[in-house]
């Protein structure tokens, strides 16, 4: 299987099962040996700026209990975010979802 490490937890990232992101991006949109991976669900810092922050929520989430924090409270209690901020949330809320079952699987 494919993985990375991720450049803000450094845990593995899964390349066939995690949803991630990565930077920069090289010719025509592909990864490169420079490029770094993160986990979707470390969320976008830029966000908090463009929805006037708000919440306590800087950068990366740290953990899944942060993100998951985050992202209810863009979709649920912020009445300034874009929908497609709401989108990205709630695709964070998605992927938190489905690693705490698998954690919850392998305990
Ligand atoms: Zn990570």
């Amino acid at each position: 299987m494919d993985t990375q490490f991720c450049y803000v937890c450094n845990d593995v990232v899964k390349l066939e099962v995690d949803k991630y992101c990565y930077k920069p991006y090289g010719d025509g949109g592909k990864p490169t040996e420079e490029t770094k991976y993160r986990h979707f669900w470390h969320g976008v810092p830029g966000i908090t700026r463009a929805v006037g922050g708000g919440g306590g929520f800087n950068g990366y989430a740290k953990t899944l209990e942060q993100a998951r924090q985050r992202a209810e409270y863009y979709i649920q209690s912020n009445p300034y975010a874009a929908p497609e901020v709401k989108a990205g949330e709630q695709a964070v809320l998605d992927e938190v979802n489905r690693l705490e079952a698998l954690d919850k699987e392998s305990n």
